[in-house]
């Protein structure tokens, strides 16, 4: 069968959405053979009652084939099925049954029912991903967000496996030998077909129950449940996951006034998963990446709180109120990711989540708001491929910031008020912008279409300047703030409205410390702070505390300040900022990158906050390698080996900042040989400083950092894997092998045509051949857009995104030549003019790859 067409399009949705209604829907699945190898496709029993107000529509399946096919008993020609699509016609007015059986394929790419098998103890482990549009990989459905069902699952599989789904267990059959299990689950609540999940393997299980007393006396009892594979079981936290989980449910029960709906709530932690978590009713998946198998330092657990409370805020926007089609995804993920930040703040012990989101989580949307293919938080969403690329940086952090924005604006109170009257109203529906606006207002009392109009309608982000005038004595005469913003797809100016804090700082002590703080709201272009008069210029940091979304700059007298006082400031909020508002500025070629650099070493050993500590060192690697010119990364990157090199001795044995430091100078060795010696110390032991735990996860980055310089042997390689034949083990020597000097056409020929390899594999290759310590070599620019089109048709969504994404080629500015002279840019834009007709989707990657190379090369004129 030659590729089916699997994009779906809102316009079909719509009339499918009209032509029937699911009422019920019952899927057989038999994964009894799933641990044999040989086995390559399961049987797929799946039968569908529903109503129809159309005479014809069609029913969504990606399956090998289909086995049998009946509409209300009579039997459908197999031939009519596409591969993607089975049209149903002569349906009858009123009820329907649809029964179709299939042989469905187990999944390498993460994408429907996965298979991995584990190289520690060769067990089978199964899990779903479905997301956007994946159910129909695993059974035939209507697969579309506003057709939600009452979903049976009868699952059968070895009867010593831990058989779930998202509901709670109804009845089990043994079958003759006692070897196989049937499960039937209780009949779900009415959702949605992306949100249903099967898992399946010997995984191992932790249990604890939730029990909440409401005021009025009733209780309810849920059971929860912590898994993961048997082999990563020592490594497993299972007490810090449940902790986090019941502290959230506590939190949400209140905050949202609507019962757990879904039964019971699992937390499975899958391994090869595309994503960082899934918020499937009851059966909620997460990347084993929070499974710490090494070393963990505090802010790698507060990203797992945060990424719990967001798939659990989930149980409530997202499965109990659905957006009716993918232009409503912010409907659910701004809220979700919201929640995260903000409940772990007020209920678990990672109460610093604020500052990671200022520091790191915005950078996201910065980023994805300065493409040219930004777009408002509520997007036009025409297509299933278009739904996919947009689970991006605006869905996410910036529809988080504006909501952020706007429970600052409305009170928190009424925040929550308006969030209870939507669930009251909507439960097991599905809903657009206006329900959720109409509820809020309710609850506020306030018109927010204005604010709806400013903050989610259009893209693009406002650029705030403080113009600051000073007396002699370094008192403030005169402060206006200046915004800008240009919408994209109109580029007309627009002012939006910003309830911001400004912070002013004096240098006392030979500290930089707030001394002020204004609230106010900036409405207009121009926005004179009167409250400033008289108070410090030593800093003027405006949108401090960070209520709004904006890119900040600083005023040339607060940026000689920061350069050399940066790391004084006490709040880490505060610090995040001022890092945020100098990334932003090199991104923009305002501050050389060099500059920036100077910068960041000054005061970057100085940062007490690891996490905040992180992240800055991830962005001097991006300035070193994309924004500084090419001639003189060598010895920005030497540079940066020997930061490393001096403060790992210097912080505290055991502490999170000694792991950050030690992570940070492999990585930075991999691009400079100057730090071979020390990672070889590492490995030898000889040069360990007090505290650091050479466990196997820093010992494969030791390793694939002498790979990436040419430094490690293929045979310390292999014994590496030898000592850690893992399923992490094999990913981290498939990178070495991929990432040493002089293998990039073995990797380049492996990526682009072994379709065999997972998920995983794929991206280990793909980051191996694109380590910036390789050489530009231009052949390769004209393989990929010779090849793109050809992944596109041939690869799933996931695998095509994965090679169009970490396949495109880098490039670095000649001395005296321009960004628009470049041979990638060019090449990139010429197939840009040559293919108007390749899917949205991939234009999208290829526009945007080519707009953050743009964007580097511009700031290597600069620097
Ligand atoms: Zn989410």
């Amino acid at each position: 069968m030659s590729s089916p067409v699997t994009n779906i399009t809102h316009a079909e949705c719509r009339q499918r959405a009209a032509a029937i209604t699911v009422d019920d829907q019952r899927i057989e699945l038999d994964l009894a053979a799933a641990a044999d190898p040989d086995t390559t496709a399961f049987r797929s029993r799946s039968l569908v009652a529903f109503t129809a107000r159309a005479e014809q529509t069609w029913v969504d399946l990606i399956a090998d084939r289909v086995v049998r096919a009946t509409l209300n008993g009579r039997e459908l020609d197999p031939a009519g099925y596409d591969g993607a699509r089975l049209p149903l016609t002569g349906l009858s007015t009123g009820r329907n049954e649809l029964l179709v059986e299939a042989d469905c394929r187990y999944s390498r790419t993460g994408e429907g029912l996965h298979r991995f098998t584990d190289p520690v103890d060769g067990a089978t482990y199964l899990y779903t991903h479905f997301e956007p549009t994946d159910a129909r990989r695993v059974f035939a459905n209507f697969e579309q967000p506003d057709l939600k069902a009452r979903f049976t699952f009868v699952v059968t599989a070895p009867s010593n496996w831990q058989i779930l789904s998202g509901a709670v267990e109804a009845s089990r059959t043994v079958a003759g030998d006692g070897e196989l299990a049937t499960v039937t689950f209780v009949r779900t609540p009415p959702q949605s077909t992306y949100l249903t999940a099967v898992a399946a393997g010997p995984y191992h299980r932790v249990e604890d129950v939730w029990t909440r007393v409401r005021g009025d006396g009733s209780a309810q009892e849920v059971a929860l449940g912590a898994l993961c594979r048997a082999s990563m079981a020592e490594h497993f936290e299972p007490a810090a996951i449940l902790t986090v989980t019941r502290q959230g449910l506590d939190f949400l029960d209140d905050a949202f006034g609507f019962a757990y709906p879904w039964g019971k709530y699992d937390s499975i932690f899958v391994p090869e998963y595309n994503i960082g978590a899934m918020e499937n009713p009851g059966l909620v998946t997460f990347s084993e990446r929070f499974v710490h198998r090494g070393a963990a330092t505090r802010a790698d657990r507060a990203r797992r709180a945060e990424v719990i409370l967001h798939e659990m805020t989930h149980m409530w926007f997202g499965d109990l109120v659905t957006p009716r089609w993918w232009d409503g995804t912010w409907l659910k993920e701004s809220f979700a990711d919201l929640m995260g930040y903000h409940v772990s703040e007020a209920v678990t012990e990672f109460d610093s989540a604020w500052t990671t989101f200022a520091g790191r989580r915005k950078a996201w949307a910065y980023h994805q708001d300065q493409l040219p293919t930004t777009h408002p938080i509520v997007a036009r969403v025409d297509d299933l491929e278009a739904a996919r690329q947009n689970f991006d940086g605006i869905t996410y952090a910036k529809g988080a910031s504006a909501l952020k924005q706007l429970m600052a604006y409305v009170g928190p109170a009424e925040f929550f008020a308006g969030s209870r009257a939507y669930f009251a109203r909507f439960a097991f529906g599905n809903t657009e912008l206006d329900d959720l606006l109409g509820c809020l207002e309710g609850a506020s009392g306030r018109d927010l279409r204005t604010w709806s109009r400013a903050w989610l309608q259009t893209a693009g982000i406002s650029e705030l300047t403080p113009r600051v005038t000073s007396d002699g004595d370094g008192r403030i005469t005169r402060l206006v703030v200046t915004q800008s913003a240009t919408d994209p797809a109109t580029g007309v100016p627009l002012t939006r409205p910003h309830r911001l804090v400004v912070g002013l700082y004096d240098l006392v002590d030979g500290e930089l410390r707030r001394v002020r703080s204004i609230e106010t709201d900036l409405v207009e272009e121009r926005t004179e702070i009167p409250e400033a008069v008289g108070g410090p210029a030593a800093l003027v940091l405006v949108n401090d505390d960070d209520l709004s979304y904006a890119k900040v700059r600083l005023d040339p007298g607060s940026l000689a300040a920061v350069r050399t006082h940066l790391s004084t400031i006490a709040a880490p909020l505060s610090r995040a900022l001022v890092w945020s508002a100098l990334w932003n500025a090199t991104r923009d070629a305002v501050l050389p990158a060099a500059e920036y650099l100077d910068i960041a070493f000054g005061q970057v050993g100085r940062e007490p906050d690891a996490a905040l500590l992180e992240a800055v060192l991830g962005d001097v690697g991006s300035a070193i390698e994309h924004y500084l010119p090419a001639g003189a990364r060598a010895a920005a990157r030497a540079r940066l080996v020997e930061t490393c090199r001096a403060a790992l001795p210097q912080a505290e044995p055991g502490s999170d900042a000694q792991l950050t430091w030690a992570r940070q100078l492999t990585r930075a060795a991999s691009t400079s040989a100057t730090g071979t010696a020390a990672v070889r110390g590492l490995l030898d032991g000889d040069a360990v400083p007090d505290g650091l735990r050479m466990d196997a996860d820093l010992r494969w980055d030791c390793w694939v950092a002498l790979a990436a310089q040419g430094a490690a042997a293929p045979a310390e390689l292999d014994a590496a894997l030898a000592a850690d034949d893992t399923m992490t083990g094999r990913q981290a020597h498939e990178l070495a092998l991929a990432i040493r000097p002089g293998t990039r056409e073995a990797t380049w020929q492996r990526a682009t045509s072994d379709e065999s390899l997972s998920n995983d594999q794929l991206r280990a290759l793909v980051r191996g051949f694109s380590h910036p310590g390789h050489p530009d070599e231009p052949g390769y620019a004209q393989r990929y857009f010779d090849s793109i089109l050809g992944w596109w048709a041939s690869r799933t969504m996931t695998m095509a995104t994965v090679l169009a994404r970490g396949l495109f080629p880098a490039g670095s500015l000649e001395p005296g030549q321009q960004p628009d002279e470049h041979p990638v840019v060019r090449q990139a834009r010429h197939w840009l003019e040559d293919h108007p007709e390749a899917p949205n989707a991939l234009r999208r990657i290829v526009i945007e790859q080519l707009a953050d190379l743009e964007r580097a090369l511009r700031a290597q004129v600069v620097a």
